[in-house]
């Protein structure tokens, strides 16, 4: 039985500037501090907006406290004439571990296509990075094509880049469940969680696909965590409303407790 060890990650989306991050990540170590949290048993990582990841990159490695830091996006390209946007070699230049690809916010409002989520997870593995690939489908998609074919059909089309024994991260995050306080029942995530990661297992070999940790996201919080945690398929969360207060998201991290 391969154990996967559980990640807590708190995606800020475009909040907290660089002095509020600097004093909500002294506050979130202390609430995790406080609480002896055991990042061996769960990893916890967040990710700010890039314009702070200097900031709390210091912090981290100044305090060696052991949150991991991640990014919310990259660009595909590593660098040259592409105006505002942000190489992963830059963000491997901050010790940035995780990041972000094909968030549905960036399908949906910068028009992300399947074939550019493929370019940008090569670029973060080209950098060194851990992509964590978001996947998801509409409230339409559900009652169109049911619960697993989008995010199945946009997973495969993700892992057209990724090279054998590559370090990835799926997150299963149902739109209409984003930001909506209306999360998925324990069931439906593990459902579709199954099926991805029977995905990974055909593209990428069984091996690969039970190291592999699946996330949940949409609506996750304190009071609703443990119930996803129960679930064989699911290897953590991606939180983003909840994970903007620092006692909520040190209490989804100690989810076991
Ligand atoms: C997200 O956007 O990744 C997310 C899961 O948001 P929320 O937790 O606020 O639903």
């Amino acid at each position: 039985v391969t154990t996967r060890r559980p990640l807590i990650a708190g995606n800020w989306k475009m909040n907290l500037d660089h002095l509020q991050s600097i004093a909500f990540v002294q506050k979130l170590a202390w609430s995790l501090k406080d609480a002896k949290h055991d990042y061996q048993t769960v990893e916890a990582a967040i990710f700010p907006p890039f314009t702070d990841l200097r900031s709390v990159q210091t912090l981290l490695d100044a305090d060696k406290l052991e949150l991991e830091l991640g990014a919310q996006d990259l660009s595909d390209n590593d660098s040259g004439a592409f105006t505002g946007d942000i190489s992963g070699a830059f963000l491997a230049k901050l010790d940035v571990k995780y990041v972000i690809v094909g968030h549905s916010e960036r399908r949906t409002i910068h028009h992300e296509s399947d074939e550019i989520v493929a370019s940008k997870v090569a670029a973060a593995h080209r950098n060194g990075l851990v992509p964590v690939i978001c996947v998801g489908e509409t409230a339409d998609d559900l009652e169109k094509h049911g619960p697993s074919a989008v995010p199945v059909a946009q997973l495969k089309a993700a892992l057209e880049t990724v090279p054998a024994d590559a370090e990835i991260v799926v997150a299963y995050e149902p739109v209409w469940a984003i930001g909506s306080g209306q999360a998925a029942t324990p069931e439906q995530a593990e459902q579709v969680c199954a099926a991805l990661r029977e995905t990974l297992a055909e593209k990428l070999g069984a091996d690969q696909a039970s190291a592999t940790r699946v996330l949940y996201g949409g609506s996750v919080k304190a009071a609703n965590i443990a119930t996803f945690m129960r679930e064989p398929n699911v290897d953590g969360a991606l939180v983003g409303g909840a994970s903007l207060d620092t006692n909520e998201f040190a209490s989804i991290v100690r989810y076991q407790n």
